[in-house]
């Protein structure tokens, strides 16, 4: 096990009670608060109208910035920094998923920010300080209420580069898994394959002795599998979208990779195809993890069919270890298959032609993507083709 330093900063407020506290939370950190959020979907389920009771409740002075897409766009960034900047801002209260959470950090760490803050997501400069951000979370998927990440598309390029820094952890994340019953079964499967790709990123590592962490993560993917058919079959099945929704979570806030070295290569991969296609990630890392998965299996066979033995019940004797970790994979695509997620590009809508560029922009300012296994630009192409079908 590697030595490592864990401090998980953001408080979390869970439940059905969940939202009576964000006047309260936001309060703390001054009067002014902008609320960031996306396309509409709050005002149609009126989480929108309770945000704001709430806040007007104790007291607080509301701007509004509204329209993050899915794979938030770095102009709106641009904007929300120039507003907090012109307003004084207080709090970013970002009121969605990833996309507009991801949006908030950005803001965030724009605005005291003496660099142009895409530099931040290009790696020539490190964030130093982030204003405070809220999350009022009503997606269970991209674990960015608690991660120290932000992923944006520079729409000048179709480039998506995620900045990961510590100091990017929310404040504070209000949590009701009620807010999810109004997820179209889509997204639900989106998010539910990103949380999944969190916690095999950090799964398949070379890191030895990490049996604690190997068996959360297993634990994790397998309250995953057992409730996602629930939550589709039965969107308001409240303990069922608690799981998911907590399960979202600890995927993606630090514990699973503890003393251990992740991967990431499907991520990044999986972010040259939304950048440029604009798909869900979701949707995208269903298809390039098992892609991935099938490329660089024979690097560690044991793993894989630990995976195999341990998440998808493959029995010891179904047969070489190779085919047990090949039948880990075909169960993993079997289920993402049967919760409507695509396993190839096609399925995605994706055709073979701009595999070569989706490679090249992948290795863009480093020499190779993820650790399990090295992979340099061919390497990315094989793994495209291969999620071809
Ligand atoms: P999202 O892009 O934030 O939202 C997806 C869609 O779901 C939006 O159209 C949104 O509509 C809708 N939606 C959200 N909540 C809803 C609800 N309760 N009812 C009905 N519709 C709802 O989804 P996400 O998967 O959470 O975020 C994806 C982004 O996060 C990607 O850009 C990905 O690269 C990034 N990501 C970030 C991290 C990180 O650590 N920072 C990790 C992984 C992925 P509205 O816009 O109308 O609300
Ligand atoms: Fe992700």
């Amino acid at each position: 096990m590697n030595d490592f330093t864990l401090h998980l900063t953001t408080k979390i407020v869970f439940g059905r009670d969940a939202e009576s506290k964000i006047g309260e939370e936001a309060a703390r950190y001054g009067k002014k608060v902008l609320l960031h959020y996306g396309g509409g979907s709050i005002k149609r389920s009126g989480l929108y109208d309770s945000v704001k009771d709430s806040l007007a409740k104790s007291g607080l002075e509301v701007f509004e910035l509204a329209g993050v897409k899915p794979n938030p766009r770095l102009s709106l960034v641009r904007e929300g920094i120039e507003l907090c900047r012109k307003e004084g801002i207080d709090l970013i209260l970002a009121v969605g998923g990833g996309s507009v959470i991801d949006s908030a950090k950005a803001i965030g760490i724009g605005v005291p920010a003496k660099c142009d803050v895409w530099d931040f997501y290009l790696g020539k400069a490190c964030p130093e300080k982030m204003m405070p951000v809220g999350v009022v979370l009503t997606i269970p998927a991209a674990g960015s209420e608690c991660s120290n990440g932000s992923v944006i598309t520079n729409e000048d390029g179709d480039y998506k580069r995620a900045v990961d820094n510590q100091i990017m952890r929310p404040s504070f994340a209000i949590m009701n898994p009620e807010r999810t019953y109004t997820l179209p079964p889509y997204q639900t499967a989106c998010g539910i394959t990103d949380m999944m790709a969190h916690i095999m990123e950090r799964y398949f590592t070379n890191v030895d002795h990490v049996d604690l962490t190997d068996r959360l993560c297993e634990a994790t993917l397998r309250t995953i599998i057992n409730n996602a058919p629930i939550v589709l079959r039965d969107p308001e099945n409240y303990d069922a979208r608690a799981e998911i929704m907590w399960s979202g979570t600890i995927a993606h806030n630090g514990l699973l990779d503890t003393g251990r070295i992740g991967d990431w290569g499907s991520h990044n991969i999986e972010h040259e195809i939304s950048g440029i296609y604009d798909v869900a990630h979701g949707a995208g890392l269903a298809v390039v993890f098992p892609a991935w998965m099938k490329y660089v299996y024979h690097h560690d066979v044991a793993r894989f069919v630990q995976f195999a033995v341990r998440v998808f019940d493959v029995d010891l004797a179904f047969g070489r270890p190779e085919e047990i970790a090949e039948e880990g994979i075909r169960r993993l695509e079997q289920f993402f298959t049967s919760i409507g997620m695509p396993i190839t590009l096609p399925q995605l809508g994706v055709d073979d032609s701009r595999l070569g560029e989706m490679a090249d922009k992948a290795l863009v300012g480093c020499e190779y993507q993820g650790h399990f296994v090295p992979l340099y630009r061919d390497d990315v192409y094989n793994i495209l083709k291969i999620a071809m079908g």
